[in-house]
């Protein structure tokens, strides 16, 4: 399903210690005229799904306002939360029940010391509460985890809790290349890495709830992502179109990831802006990948973008009659590519 993730808000009660959110200065929330134009935008171009996240999302100044333009567009609706709010945030649910697809919680550790440690004191309780309203209220629910060096010994412990709380799946995401000096200590070496994806690939199938990684984790797929595969769309509070929402920003180069703000230009030519730079990061991966000048830190994808990205802005061509942008790189020869 196509897919747009929206940044409601930068604004959270929580500072855990890998966020770059509550990092970027100043709060804001997005503005509802902005939200509108990039739900009616994205609807004519094909997306069904929109997925708040922050910050904390439940947070933002006209929740219930959000979720209710999002239905009216013709969206069914997802968040992300902390679960902090989530019982003050229940009756604005209510109305939308039926247009809810999952609501994801997210939890870092399988005891509370762990959690806390990372997200904040009192936090492993305010998720467990979210859950058990879901439980009770039969909301679906799914639970996201950022593998990190204060919780990787605990991931499988944290899916057998996910299971044993009613979660609908996991998705472990590892902490990337986070900007944010407090995460320096928790970052992994990317040996680390492929070792634990290593570790959860072999036991997740032993659970009776999926199991994931999400993209960021190494591969030797070059796309492995939704953004890649033009099935993910994000809007940043501010109402910028980011490259995607794990890029924001690009380490060493703030506002490299920002395609364009939708308060000064319109959906259809950002779109068509970004979708000229994915095309055009797709075709100098595979042309590295055919000549074999991939290395090792290539195939962890997101390390890539971040590596790559700033510099697709430059050149940009002009943009033709049908809002799109000519692709000026060619590839030499057509040797095959796994994909
Ligand atoms: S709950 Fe999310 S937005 Fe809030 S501080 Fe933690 S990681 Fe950042
Ligand atoms: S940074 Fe690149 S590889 Fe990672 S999720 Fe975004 S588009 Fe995909």
């Amino acid at each position: 399903m196509r897919n747009l993730v929206v940044e409601l808000t930068n604004r959270c009660q929580l500072r855990c210690r890998h966020c770059f959110v509550t990092s970027r200065g100043e709060p804001h929330d997005l503005d509802l005229d902005t939200l509108q134009r990039f739900l009616n935008g994205a609807h004519a171009a094909g997306f069904r799904h929109v997925s708040f996240t922050g910050g904390e999302c439940t947070l933002h100044a006209d929740f219930s306002r959000a979720l209710q333009l999002s239905v009216q567009a013709g969206y069914r609706v997802g968040f992300v939360s902390n679960g902090c709010n989530f019982a003050q945030v229940l009756p604005q649910l209510e109305p939308f029940r039926h247009n809810l697809s999952t609501l994801t919680f997210s939890l870092d550790g399988s005891d509370a010391i762990t959690h806390d440690r990372l997200r904040g004191s009192g936090s492993f309780v305010q998720v467990l509460r979210a859950v058990s309203i879901c439980v009770v209220r039969r909301l679906p629910f799914t639970l996201n985890t950022v593998i990190t060096s204060g919780n990787c010994t605990q991931l499988h412990d944290i899916a057998q809790l996910a299971v044993s709380l009613g979660a609908g799946g996991l998705r472990f995401g590892h902490l990337i290349s986070s900007s944010v000096a407090r995460a320096d200590s928790l970052q992994l070496p990317p040996a680390d890495r492929r070792r634990i994806d290593d570790e959860i690939r072999s036991w997740a199938p032993s659970f009776s709830i999926p199991v994931v990684l999400a993209p960021g984790h190494y591969t030797e797929d070059l796309f492995p992502c939704a953004p890649l595969r033009g099935l993910e769309l994000n809007l940043d509070c501010q109402g910028n179109i980011p490259w995607c929402c794990q890029l924001a920003p690009v380490p060493g180069h703030p506002g490299a990831s920002v395609i364009g703000s939708l308060r000064q230009s319109s959906f259809t030519e950002l779109f068509a802006r970004l979708r000229y730079m994915r095309r055009k990061l797709r075709r100098r991966k595979r042309a590295q990948w055919i000549a074999g000048t991939l290395c090792e830190a290539d195939l962890f994808p997101c390390s890539y973008c971040a590596a790559h990205v700033a510099g697709l802005h430059l050149h940009l061509p002009q943009e033709t009659s049908s809002g799109e942008f000519a692709c000026s790189i060619q590839i030499a020869h057509s040797a095959p590519v796994r994909r």
